[in-house]
Formats: structure tokens, sequence, C-alpha cells
């Protein structure tokens, strides 16, 4: 059968799996306090889809040419049981790779190790800060820096690895800390991801001042340790990559909002409750998950997803203006980034 492809023939190659909406915590730009409250009411969990379903659906969207699952969330490591259910999507032949995005609190030597075997390849770990005051007044729990650190050795111990760390740079919030992030990290196999602050959700109140350019990032860097652009070398990657000129790693740019890259999107999203989304900044989702609780067929529901996929137009990123950023978009914890 030919290659599934959507209006601007870009084909299905990744699937986003949010495994819950839940977070334990409160980062200011994702799920601030204020809105996600104490009296917030999350997903009731009988509504989100279970392992089974996860797994069904996978493998449909494998067969629709899917070769890479991501698992997130909010929170992925609140999902009881994670290691059987890695376990399961890493038994569906064809799945080239299986990662983690995980804000790394709960993420002990002993979890690292055990997800590993189940089957999960690499994690991507969540840091903005290495400066513990500036870490807890983003991430509202008071969760200190050395927290994340000791779950990125855990990760590397485990060989969950290229470990990557995703640090979301907000301009007069945490851009002073982007070359002492550079800097604890050169000559360690961790790969940084400097990631633009995104108009994601709108819960968070983003404003175009606040984002700190890639160009910026790199030109900081490079000030430092002069740096060389990598090619390349997935299509479908969304990273700008940069090599470290004295061998000490790379470096990775997110750049979406000044450099959007929606031509190489080949990303689909599965929200908890099993709607899937074709942009991280779309305002609603198609339910799978009717679909399935009502008895339909693999078939019928590949069928449904082929034609949802072959209609696909969005380029949030490239269109990006006043007009589109007063939308109502899905919140970034229901659909993991
Ligand atoms: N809780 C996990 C974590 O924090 O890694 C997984 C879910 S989180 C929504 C996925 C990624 O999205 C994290 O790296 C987070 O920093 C990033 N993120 C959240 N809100 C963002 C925003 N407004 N702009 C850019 N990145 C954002
Ligand atoms: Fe939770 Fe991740 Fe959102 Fe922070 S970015 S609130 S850790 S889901
Ligand atoms: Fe993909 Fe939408 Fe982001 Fe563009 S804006 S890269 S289409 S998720």
């Amino acid at each position: 059968m030919a290659m599934l492809t959507d209006t601007l023939f870009r084909p299905l190659r990744d699937l986003r799996i949010s495994l819950t909406d839940r977070c334990n915590f409160r980062c200011r730009y994702c799920m601030p306090k204020e809105v996600f409250g104490p009296n917030f009411q999350f997903l009731p969990k009988d509504t989100l889809l279970t392992d089974d379903e996860i797994e069904r659906l996978a493998r449909i969207f494998v067969s629709l040419g899917v070769r890479k699952l991501r698992l997130t969330g909010g929170e992925p490591l609140l999902r009881p049981n994670l290691e059987y259910l890695i376990a399961r999507l890493a038994s569906i032949a064809l799945v080239e790779d299986i990662s983690l995005t995980t804000n790394g609190s709960l993420l002990t030597h002993e979890k690292a190790k055990r997800l590993k075997e189940a089957g999960l390849k690499r994690v991507t770990i969540s840091l903005d800060s290495l400066d513990d005051d500036t870490f807890m007044r983003l991430n509202d729990v008071d969760c200190r820096s050395e927290t994340i650190l000791s779950a990125i050795d855990a990760a590397l111990e485990a060989q969950l690895t290229p470990v990557k760390v995703n640090m979301v740079v907000i301009k007069g919030t945490n851009d002073t800390q982007v070359v002492p992030m550079a800097e604890r990290f050169r000559g360690t196999g961790v790969i940084v991801r400097f990631v633009e602050y995104m108009d994601v959700g709108n819960t968070n109140h983003w404003e175009m001042q606040q984002v700190y350019p890639a160009k910026d990032i790199v030109n900081s860097i490079h000030d430092r340790w002069p740096l060389v652009p990598v090619q390349r070398s997935q299509p479908g990657e969304v990273a700008t990559r940069y090599q470290y000129a004295d061998g000490q790693g790379e470096i990775g740019l997110i750049s979406s909002v000044t450099a959007p890259f929606c031509g190489a999107c080949t990303r689909a999203r599965l929200s908890a409750q099993g709607k899937l989304f074709l942009c991280l900044f779309a305002s609603s989702g198609f339910d799978l998950q009717h679909y399935l609780r009502q008895g339909e067929s693999d078939e019928v529901i590949t069928d449904q997803i082929r034609s949802i996929w072959s209609k696909r137009d969005d380029r949030y990123s490239e269109l990006r203006s006043s007009q589109t950023m007063v939308k109502s978009k899905v919140e970034m914890s229901h659909i993991g980034g």
C-alpha cells in the first residue's frame, strides 16, 4: 500500500502518547498553580486509555507507518506499572525506538534499570536550571536540581542513552542558566536541548517578549566553546544540532518560535483519553477511544486514522501571528509536548 502522507506530503512516523494528565510539578509555563490548584478536576481515571487500549492503538499506528513511540504526560512516571506497558509496546514488530520524556523527579536508579529491562531505549529529562532558586520558582513544588541531576545519573547508568536534557529558556527567568547548563553537561555524553518557550495552551500567559531566541543561545555558548553545525541525520528531526569543536559532545536547539520546522513534522499525538491531535497547537482532537469502546474493528479504526492524517494541513508555528495566538488550544499537560 502507498505510504500514508498528509496534504503537505508529511508521512506519519512518530507517535507521542500521553499517559496521564496529572503531574507532581506545577511548572509556571505549563501547569500554573492558579489554574491547576487543589480544586482542579483532572480526568476521571476510568476515562484514561488502559494499557490494552494503548497497545492496540500503537499497533494500528505502526501499521500506518509509525516507527517511533514517545511516552509523555503530564508526568508519565506517575502511571502505575509503566514497565508492563513498555514491555508490551516493545513487543510490537517494526517499532524502532521507545523513549520517555519525564521531569525526572521519580526516576530512581532502580526505576531506570527496570524501565531499560522492559524495553525503554532512552529518556529525555527536563531541567530548566541548575540554580535552585530559579529551578524551584519554575517547578513551584520545591524540587531541587540535585534530585534531577541524580535522575540523569540513573538514566546514564541504566544506559537509557543518549540521555537528553530539555531546558525551556524563558527570557528574564532562566536565560542566565544557558551557559552553566552547557558547561555542566559538556563532556558527559548528555545532550542538552535548549527549547524556545512556546505559546502552547492558554494558561501560561505566554508573551513573545519572553522568548529567548535560539540564535542568542547558540551565540552565548559559541562565545565560550566554539560550536560546529551538524547535518540533520534523520527526516523528521526537529532539533538543530551543534557539536563542540573541541569534541566535548553536542547540543540541540528547538526553535519552534523563531525558526519553525512544520515541514518536517511527522508527529501524531495521543492524549491520555485517546484523542488524536495532529499538532501541538490544535484546539481539538479526534476521539479514538470512542471507537475502541464502541467495539469497532481494527480495520475501521485504521481507516479513520488514515482518513484523518491524509487531510492534515496543520503548520501552526509557520503561521503564528497575533490572530492564531488568541485561539483556544489544548494544554501541554494533555498531550505532552
Ligand atoms: N512532565 C514531563 C516533563 O516535564 O518532561 C513530560 C511532559 S512535558 C509537557 C514535555 C516537555 O514540554 C518538557 O520538556 C517541558 O519542559 C516542555 N514544555 C512544557 N511547556 C512548554 C512551553 N510552554 N514551551 C516549551 N516547552 C514546554
Ligand atoms: Fe509537569 Fe512536565 Fe508540565 Fe512541568 S512541564 S508541569 S513537569 S507536565
Ligand atoms: Fe508540528 Fe504543529 Fe509544531 Fe508545526 S506547529 S511542528 S505542525 S506540532
